[in-house]
């Protein structure tokens, strides 16, 4: 029997999903919903803020100027290179290009929906709007990237006071606006960090305010960028008090402070819950333990993003095809508390419940593992070793060529060039 399969999302997650999917039409046929008019997912860069052009919130955070953070040798789904010659860091077109090649290539547009916005899951049918009728399928795929699309934007004490400008970098395009003004950005990962270094080229004066932890502490800033604890309150039409007392006249804040876990269609019926951030109950951030035809492909973040959607639709599938038995719902829900139970006594917050980094890497191993697929350990190694130059040089840490030497070896190579 052919299983009927519906894809949410034609990011890179989706298109991993309807590759494997499609290669064994024997046993699957998917059919990939995409609510906007291209593949390509947050690598589809728009000018636009707020609602696209056809009425639905812009999905895509991405702004013009944004290189990678990651080397593309440490994002690469595992079977499709990139082209030879391209740097280590790339423009998001690049991104864009690749990922357009990886569904010309494997064939995937044939099973694709374009503009076309799935409204409901209900186990397991799905309804589009005006859609004269509701389509029924064997199993559902969360591809939405619910992950980075619904700016989070925490209480300030007497926001309301506060009569400059204020923008999340959901809806950051371009420095330009910032030329010559103050601005506080909140928030210091790696968004943060990096629109602070391109706001430093234009604007006055930056405040960066956070509370990393000492693994990411920040170094080697512009010289008019200084870094503050977390912000306090407003105290004035302009003035801002952070947690050491200091206080900074700001015309603008930027809000770098992440995202809510977003996946709107999903009903009762489908037995799982989102508790700030927290979707539950997923079996290795993946399966749905209550119907295990439903899963999640890329809830897990600051990761290896391509290579590790790999081995979680691998799972999907497995669980699908029966060639990998799952164990009983008891023990699976045993499992995903457990894992739940050593965040918060590490100190995370519900938020990061589907974090891997740094804490949970030897979740990628693992899953490899159990999904009896090769361990993408090069790529996560030079994961963290960028993500670590990006706190420690932000303005330059691009400078650099990462060379594959061997299933899990790698070297980077420091460039002159300043490619910023
Ligand atoms: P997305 O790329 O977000 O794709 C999801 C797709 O689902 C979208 O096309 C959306 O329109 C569609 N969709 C959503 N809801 C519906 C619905 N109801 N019906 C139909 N379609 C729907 N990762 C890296 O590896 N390296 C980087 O350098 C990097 N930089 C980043 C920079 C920014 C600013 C952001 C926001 C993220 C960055 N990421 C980076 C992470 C990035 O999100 C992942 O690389 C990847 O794009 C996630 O893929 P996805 O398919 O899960 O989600």
């Amino acid at each position: 029997m052919v299983l009927r399969v519906a894809v949410i999302g034609a990011g890179p997650a989706g298109l991993c999903a309807a590759r494997f999917l499609s290669a064994e039409p024997e046993r699957y046929l998917p059919t990939v919903y995409e609510q906007t008019a291209a593949v390509g997912g947050t690598w589809v860069y728009t000018d636009r803020t707020g609602t696209g052009e056809h009425g639905l919130p812009v999905h895509s955070s991405m702004y013009k100027n944004l290189r990678t953070n990651l080397p593309k040798e440490a994002m690469v789904f595992q079977d499709f290179p990139y082209d030879s010659g391209l740097p280590s860091y790339l423009p998001h077109e690049e991104v864009l290009r690749y990922l357009e090649k990886y569904a010309k290539h494997f064939g995937l547009h044939q099973y694709i929906q374009v503009s076309f916005e799935l409204l409901t899951v209900t186990s397991f049918k799905v309804t589009a709007p005006d859609s004269p009728s509701t389509e029924q399928f064997d199993a559902v795929m969360v591809c939405n990237g619910g992950r980075y699309s619904v700016p989070y934007i925490p209480a300030v004490p007497s926001i309301d006071q506060f009569q400059g400008g204020t923008m999340h970098s959901h809806e950051y395009r371009v420095p330009e606006p910032f030329r010559g003004r103050n601005v506080i950005i909140m928030g210091a990962l790696a968004s943060g960090v990096d629109i602070c270094v391109e706001l430093a080229q234009v604007a006055e004066h930056v405040v960066i305010s956070h509370s990393n932890p000492p693994t990411v502490e920040i170094h080697n800033l512009p010289a008019n960028v200084t870094q503050a604890p977390r912000v306090e309150c407003i105290v004035g039409p302009n003035t801002v008090r952070f947690q050491d007392g200091q206080v900074f006249n700001a015309d603008d804040i930027v809000y770098c402070t992440g995202y809510s876990l977003s996946l709107p269609f999903l009903t009762p019926e489908c037995g799982i819950t989102i508790n700030e951030g927290r979707a539950y109950p997923l079996y290795k951030h993946v399966i749905n333990t209550t119907y295990p035809t439903m899963s999640f492909v890329g809830l897990t973040h600051h990761a290896t993003s391509f290579s590790l959607f790999q081995l979680e639709v691998k799972l999907a599938l497995g669980a699908l095809d029966g060639s990998l038995r799952l164990p009983s719902k008891a023990v699976m829900d045993q499992e995903i508390d457990k894992d739940f139970k050593t965040r918060v006594e590490a100190g995370l917050v519900p938020r990061q419940a589907h974090d891997v980094f740094p804490l949970y890497l030897s979740h990628i191993t693992e899953l490899a593992k159990v999904t009896r697929q090769p361990d993408p350990l090069g790529q996560t190694s030079m994961a963290i070793d960028s993500f670590l130059r990006l706190f420690s040089d932000p303005q330059h840490f691009r400078n650099a060529e990462y060379k594959v030497t061997g299933q899990e070896t790698w070297e980077m190579v420091p460039q002159q060039t300043d490619r910023q």
